[in-house]
């Protein structure tokens, strides 16, 4: 197995993508993650599966969103000495003073993208940009659910770190990207959907630029001394904003460090 954390069970990550669900399944009842072959006592996919119990209690509808929070195990993304708090929903530091987000919060911004990007017949969504890597784990979760997905980090140590932790996935429509997400992708576009997860004091014009019609972004952004969620959808007519609930993310800063 190529990880170094041997005492887990094989993941149940596919190597492939699991298929998305049909748009506008209506809220099925999870079903419960595999059972653990033996000594369960550390194994994190009871675990997984009580936070996507949770997630689903506290609102998240979409079973695909769900499906994904279940198949993509957190608890890689994070430091050995953080694994038994990788399925809390909590965020989680991931060195240089970033953070893992918290799992409600990712399935959140996920749901509004998946309700809002422009998807396919399949229901998957098409191609997405992902601003702020980090450790790569919402990268990894929107790669169950968008044909192709690029994810752009300005740390290199955190591009790198997050290289380390797809690796073993092979997971082939997921790409990394070093640099300055402020600029968006532009090889990319144009997106189906764009997520950050830094908050600017404004969504920047290359991220409506190289949006699609139709499509939507979703991104923490400076609001009345603190930070909401903003969604931006774009039509032909041109973009409405709305704001949603209060967040708190790391900032959106510009340059590559
Ligand atoms: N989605 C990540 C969350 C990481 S925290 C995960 O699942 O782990 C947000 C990340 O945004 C940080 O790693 C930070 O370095 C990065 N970031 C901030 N401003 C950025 C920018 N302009 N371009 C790219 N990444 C940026």
């Amino acid at each position: 197995m190529a990880t170094q954390r041997p005492g887990f069970p094989a993941r149940i990550f596919p190597a492939g993508n699991a298929p998305a669900a049909p748009a506008r399944r209506p809220a099925a009842p999870v079903p419960p993650a595999a059972p653990a072959p033996t000594g369960a006592a550390r194994d994190p996919i009871p675990a997984r599966g009580r936070m996507v119990q949770q997630l689903a209690a506290d609102g998240i509808q979409d079973a695909a969103v769900l499906r994904a929070m279940g198949a993509v195990e957190r608890h890689r993304f994070v430091d050995g000495a953080l694994v038994p708090q990788a399925y809390e929903d909590t965020a989680l530091p991931i060195g240089l003073g970033q953070t893992i987000s918290k799992p409600s919060v990712v399935a959140r911004m996920v749901e509004l993208l998946m309700q809002g990007g422009l998807r396919g017949e399949d229901g998957r969504l098409g191609r997405v940009l992902d601003i702020g890597t980090g450790c790569g784990y919402q990268a990894v979760v929107l790669g169950q659910l968008a044909t192709e997905v690029y994810s752009i980090e300005r740390l290199r140590d955190l591009h790198e770190k997050a290289r380390a932790n797809l690796r073993p996935l092979r997971i082939a429509n997921v790409h990394l990207i070093l640099g300055d997400g402020m600029a968006g992708f532009a090889k990319g576009a144009p997106y189906a959907g764009i997520i950050a997860a830094a908050g600017g004091e404004l969504v920047p014009d290359a991220w409506i630029d190289q949006l699609a019609v139709g499509g939507r972004i979703v991104a923490p952004l400076a609001s009345s001394g603190g930070q909401a969620l903003v969604v931006v959808d774009k039509s032909r007519q041109g973009v409405s904003h709305t704001v949603l609930e209060a967040v708190n993310f790391v900032p959106l800063k510009s340059g590559v460090a």
